[in-house]
């Protein structure tokens, strides 16, 4: 057996150092007690790195940092266009540095290396490439009144920036959901605090050494780390802070709705957890089909907020149906993300493949089969193996709770209706699958899910251009696309009397 694939030097050299705060321009170390956490590799359990914890003082001094930028006009007085090139330079500078960035999502947060490099670290650029359009583009509208007339009155409206926003993410795509908020944000002239996952902090930190380099002004954008119970807490209720643009769960995301009550009414954007449906027609190309399922519930070991976590397959190809998936699910190489040949890494922690492998043995106890996997994974760290499921019951808690992990459910349907009617009974329809060759019912079918985003005979595909976010329990509002650039405004309308 070949040795795992070390890092680049690049790599070594970032993480050798302690990575310090990033607050008003400068590398800050919180004074006082310095108090230091510990970057750890989920497929090994070693430390790779350490950096400094923040707390609620220093979210003070970054919230005050924000608040000093916006009002000395240090990014809003610039030009829109020498903001466009700015946010463009960040996408260089993503592109130029994306062997570290990728590395360091693998490292902390066991993602497949080619999967960050082809996917976080690509759309990660493309986030900042496609928003610095929308700083020269980002105009209100001229309207007319409907009791006066329009030589009496000039009507218009002004797209302005919410003012200091407070970014927080989750682990299991820290770089590519940071950007996917910072960029916009900063599109909208805003000044940001990210707070970065305490399991995924470090490429966060080295974006941030990298936004400085592209010449976005001190104070612009600052990172806190921390835990969410502290700086995130610490932010959400900050009277300082004017939206909260947050992706996680949706625990945590009723958390920060009270926490909004209670302190100033902030606005909230919130991407919260998903329980995505697939549905495989017996009229599909079934070898892209479950191709596209497994791709679906098996990228990023399932810690991916539209997971294909259940799927419907029409009942006279259910058994042929699942069983090719249950066969390719056997045969992913299951190994370290930093290895070529690994197809699905290591799930976060311990604890969390403790939480997924308890849903699974529930689920059993309630007469599920296990056509694959169903257990941890014979090798050293937090691996999970692919697993599959049938015979689950409507109300099972598998079926009904996001797993957050490897875990796919199947079940069989008869009719449209009914496969219909099943993908709609869920708490969490942030995305969803059609896999058919007949364009009608691809339509049909699409226009009846519930759900923030459908695809049709693919499932998982991000693009920074199509507006992505939840219905019900999945979330509040929608990133990317236009509307995720006006979220990060205020409407302002203006009547002047002629
Ligand atoms: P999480 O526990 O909710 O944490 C998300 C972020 O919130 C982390 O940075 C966390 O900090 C912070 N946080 C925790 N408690 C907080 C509080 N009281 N106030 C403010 N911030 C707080 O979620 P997770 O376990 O990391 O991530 C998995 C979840 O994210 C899943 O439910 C998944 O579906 C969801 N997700 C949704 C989308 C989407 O677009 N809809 C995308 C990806 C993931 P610490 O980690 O430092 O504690
Ligand atoms: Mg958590």
């Amino acid at each position: 057996m070949n040795p795992t694939p070390q890092p680049t030097q690049a790599t070594r050299t970032f993480l050798a150092e302690t990575q310090p705060l990033f607050i008003d321009g400068r590398a800050y170390v919180p004074n006082g007690e310095a108090i230091t956490a510990a970057a750890r590799n989920p497929a090994d359990g070693n430390v790779i790195g350490q950096f400094y914890l923040g707390g609620p003082a220093d979210v003070d001094i970054a919230v005050a940092a924000a608040r000093n930028a916006l009002i000395q006009r240090r990014w809003t007085g610039l030009t829109p266009s020498a903001r466009a090139q700015a946010l463009w330079r960040v996408a260089e500078l993503i592109d130029r540095d994306a062997e570290v960035l990728a590395e360091l999502e693998t490292l902390e947060a066991g993602k497949l290396l080619k999967a960050a490099r082809q996917g976080d670290l690509v759309i990660s650029a493309e986030s900042f490439r496609y928003h610095s359009g929308w700083c020269t583009k980002l105009n209100g509208e001229t309207l007319a009144p409907t009791l006066a007339s329009s030589t009496e009155y000039h009507c218009y409206t002004r797209h302005e920036p919410v003012g200091v926003v407070a970014l927080i993410v989750p682990w299991n795509g820290a770089l590519s959901m940071t950007c996917w908020k910072l960029a916009p944000a900063l599109a909208a002239g805003c000044a940001v605090v990210i707070k970065p996952p305490e399991q995924a902090s470090l490429a966060v930190l080295k974006l941030a050494r990298l936004l400085q380099e592209a010449g976005i002004p001190d104070g612009v954008v600052n990172v806190v780390t921390g835990s969410g119970s502290t700086v995130g807490d610490a932010l959400v209720r900050h009277p300082g802070v004017n939206k909260v643009s947050f992706t996680g769960s949706s625990a945590t995301g009723r958390r920060i709705i009270a926490a909004a009550a209670h302190s100033n009414l902030k606005r909230l954007t919130l991407e919260l957890g998903g329980k995505s449906a697939a549905l495989v027609f017996a009229d599909a190309d079934l070898e892209q089909a479950a191709a596209g399922v497994c791709g679906g519930i098996f990228g990023n070991a399932g810690q991916v907020c539209v997971a294909s976590s259940r799927l419907y397959v029409e009942a006279r190809i259910f058994e042929e149906f699942t069983e090719r998936v249950a066969a390719r699910a056997q045969q992913l190489r299951v190994g370290p993300g930093m290895d070529p040949n690994s197809e699905m890494g290591p799930v976060i922690s311990e604890s969390h493949l403790a939480n997924i492998d308890l849903k699974v043995t529930r689920g059993r106890g309630e007469g599920a089969t296990v056509l694959a996997g169903g257990r941890r994974a014979v090798r050293e760290g937090s691996f999970y193996e692919p697993t599959v499921i049938a015979d689950v019951s409507r109300d099972s808690g598998v079926l009904r709770e996001e797993i957050f992990g490897p875990v796919l459910c199947a079940l069989p349907f008869e009719s449209e209706a009914e496969a219909v009617a099943a993908a709609n009974d869920t708490e969490y329809p942030l995305a969803g699958s059609v896999w058919t060759r007949d364009v009608s019912r691809a339509h049909r079918v699409a226009s009846a899910i519930e759900a923030g985003l459908l695809w049709v005979n693919d499932h998982g595909r991000p693009d920074v251009a199509i507006p992505f976010g939840g219905f019900r329990q999945s979330g509040w509002g929608r990133e990317h696309g236009r509307e995720s650039v006006e979220s990060y405004t205020e409407l302002k309308s203006i009547m002047v009397r002629l």
